[in-house]
């Protein structure tokens, strides 16, 4: 069976086609500026670029070029629609009543409607997609892949917080967690490559991007994760506060005469190691002035770490017993050195990087062999995760 999977941003919308009786990406590609000038769409098959450039005032438009560029003749991925057995598309909230992935109908539409309310700039476009998809190819099963789904077996414990709880009555204000598809690809990846079943795993996932994420997961299932109600809690991000007092909100407001989007808009797009540096969201930029004598470069970086490793010490406790610590991401899969400095000196915790090793970017161990706590690098794939499990439901 063929998949076709759809990933709407505000303005963008990326896709991919599996053949999933191998798992080969057939093609994929990318619709940039939907509903601002100068919209295209960019796709690849077999290393060749097709590039559409025309208005595409919105989500429904740019998902017709992407069918028609889907069965295009020279350059198409399908020869024909019919052969896409189920679209996959990957939804940010899926709330408290949407916790793994589903068959869409009218009641999850609702669901991803309501939530719209902690996922503004998401929900509104994934559901665009599936609309879009609904009207343009009726009759396909479409499944939506939700970012909270995978954290959902959180103890209340790990997801309330501590206000009022009248709150999480009326509002469900509580940590859901985000990056799940990622953090379950790790989950199963890490299993694979120790051997073992993954309900036998306790690993902690550390998913570094422009948006970064730790994950708890003890016999496979999540028990706690750093990000948040929306993705703004936890570490210290590309261009995200991360944990901070709650006090530092409502004093800036007053004496800077903020508004709440205002202060959203500087704690999501100002604010972390971007903010703190005030030169680049961009490890690579950091690491390179940091290293070049930059202190406010190096203050970041060190920020960045302190805040890994407070997480990583507190799941640790939490799981008791570790078996691994999987990297991936951007960052986790690419930067050796903060790979390294998140871990330096926790030999007396059963943790030993091996620095040869750890000189790659490629997935592999990267611990010692005689490091009680596997460490290894994974390739996270969120699309072949999104991929498998629509497979898995329409097959
Ligand atoms: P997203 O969360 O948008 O999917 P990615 O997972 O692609 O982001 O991660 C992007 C981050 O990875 C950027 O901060 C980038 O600087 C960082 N990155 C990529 N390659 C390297 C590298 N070689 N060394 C350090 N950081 C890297």
């Amino acid at each position: 069976m063929k998949i076709l999977i759809i990933n709407c941003g505000s303005s963008s919308l990326k896709y991919q086609v599996f053949d999933m009786t191998n798992e080969e990406v057939l093609g994929k590609g990318l619709v940039e500026r939907i509903g601002i000038e100068g919209s295209k769409l960019t796709q690849k098959v077999n290393g060749e670029k097709y590039i559409i450039e025309e208005s595409m005032p919105d989500h429904k438009t740019a998902m017709k070029f992407v069918f028609d560029s889907l069965v295009n003749k020279e350059h198409g991925i399908l020869e024909s629609l019919d052969e896409i057995g189920a679209i996959g598309h990957r939804v940010l909230h899926g709330g408290e009543e949407l916790t793994e992935s589903t068959i869409i109908d009218e009641k999850v539409k609702e669901t991803i409607k309501e939530y719209i309310k902690f996922g503004p700039l998401h929900n509104p476009a994934n559901l665009m997609g599936i609309e879009a998809c609904e009207s343009i190819v009726p009759g396909k099963p479409n499944v939506a892949v939700f970012d909270t789904a995978f954290h959902q077996t959180m103890p209340a414990s790990s997801y309330m917080y501590g206000i009022p709880y009248k709150y999480y009555e009326k509002y469900r204000i509580r940590k859901f967690g985000f990056h799940g598809t990622s953090h379950k690809y790790i989950t199963g990846r890490t299993a694979e490559l120790m051997g073992i079943e993954k309900d036998d795993l306790n690993v902690i996932t550390v998913h570094l991007g422009n948006g970064s994420s730790l994950a708890a997961v003890k016999n496979g299932k999540c028990i706690d994760t750093t990000m948040g109600l929306t993705p703004l809690e936890g570490l210290i991000m590309g261009t995200r506060s991360g944990d901070l007092d709650p006090t530092v909100l409502t004093f800036l407001m007053e004496e800077e005469n903020m508004t709440p989007q205002e202060m959203n808009q500087m704690l999501n797009k100002e604010s972390g190691v971007y903010g703190v540096s005030e030169q680049s969201s961009d490890f690579r930029d950091l690491e390179d002035a940091a290293i070049a004598g930059d202190e406010r470069a190096k203050l970041t970086l060190d920020m960045f770490v302190n805040r890994v490793r407070r997480f990583l010490g507190g799941y640790m406790l939490e799981l008791g017993r570790v078996d691994a610590i999987s990297f991936a991401g951007g960052i986790g899969e690419n930067s050796d050195i903060m790979r390294a400095d998140i871990l330096e000196g926790l030999e007396e915790y059963g943790i030993i990087l091996d620095k040869e090793r750890n000189n790659t970017r490629s997935e592999s161990l990267i611990s010692t062999d005689d490091s009680k706590v596997k460490v290894f690098i994974v390739e996270t794939d969120e699309e072949l995760m999104i991929a498998r499990d629509t497979y898995e439901l329409v097959k």
